[in-house]
């Protein structure tokens, strides 16, 4: 009778003959995926067989999702978001028109939806998970509209990514300097409308050091998207990760990638 053992290889759950099991050593280098198998592998983060409680990388990587910190990355974003709305309605009411408030009003959403999604989280290997909608720790809940991409994403995603980021991150103080501006010049007039704006550009720098340092200055040093422009990973991360997923590997490698 043969007896046939489990064995958890790069992740993946092997059935062997008992017979090998003597010679293991010699067994596991000869288990390479074909191409056909690595394209019906999912990346670790996206299996839910993958055995991350023995992973050396569970604790380095941001790759199962924790609700804690997933809620005050959710929180932190909405208020910064919010802000940056209420001060292009102050600075507004201070200098008479409103295209920064529509604009704004407009990109916020479209990024957040179809632009971010698409140049940057379809690279990345939570956008792998099953279900319409991302499932990971910042972007959650947003509809997958786009399929994975497991390469890293190219110098003309990461250009257009940027410059949105910039827009949606930044942009909110051109709308607050302006506004302090106007009514500098003319502190007698809505000097109510003009406290309010004051003081909700505190608010936001406070918030934006908050989100930028706290969440996304330690989150950056263990996200999974190693491709992002402000990802932190270190290297040798990056090579062991991509070293337990052949096809993200693959993918990699002939994007250019190199093991060095
Ligand atoms: S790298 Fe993959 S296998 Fe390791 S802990 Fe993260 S998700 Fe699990
Ligand atoms: S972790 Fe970041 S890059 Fe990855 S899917 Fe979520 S929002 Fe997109």
């Amino acid at each position: 009778m043969i007896i046939i053992r489990l064995l958890i290889y790069q992740n993946h759950l092997i059935c062997l003959p008992e017979v090998f099991l003597d010679n293991i050593n010699c067994v596991l280098p000869m288990l390479e995926f074909s191409e056909d198998s690595k394209n019906e592998l999912k990346n670790c983060i996206a299996d839910e067989k993958s055995n991350c409680i023995e992973c050396e990388l569970e604790e380095k990587l941001i790759c199962v999702v924790n609700k804690k910190f997933a809620n005050r990355f959710l929180i932190g974003n909405t208020i910064y978001r919010v802000l940056a709305l209420t001060i292009f309605v102050f600075s507004g009411l201070l200098i008479g028109h409103w295209w920064m408030l529509i604009s704004y009003a407009i990109v916020l959403p479209l990024t957040f939806l179809v632009i971010e999604p698409r140049l940057l989280c379809s690279h990345c290997p939570f956008y792998e998970k099953e279900g319409k909608c991302l499932k990971c720790w910042a972007l959650r809940g947003m509809p997958k509209l786009w399929k994975y991409r497991p390469g890293p994403a190219t110098r003309a995603e990461k250009t257009v990514m940027l410059i949105f980021g910039t827009f949606i991150d930044v942009f909110p103080l051109v709308g607050s300097i302006w506004g302090i501006i106007v009514f500098g010049l003319d502190t007698g007039n809505n000097i109510a409308v003009g406290i309010s704006l004051v003081v909700t550009t505190i608010l936001f720098l406070v918030v934006a050091t908050y989100f930028g340092k706290v969440l996304l200055g330690n989150a950056c040093k263990k996200c999974a998207n190693f491709s992002c422009s402000m990802n932190k990973v270190p290297k040798e991360i990056v090579k062991k990760f991509l070293e337990t997923n052949p096809k993200m590997k693959d993918a990699w490698v002939k994007a250019g990638w190199k093991e060095e």
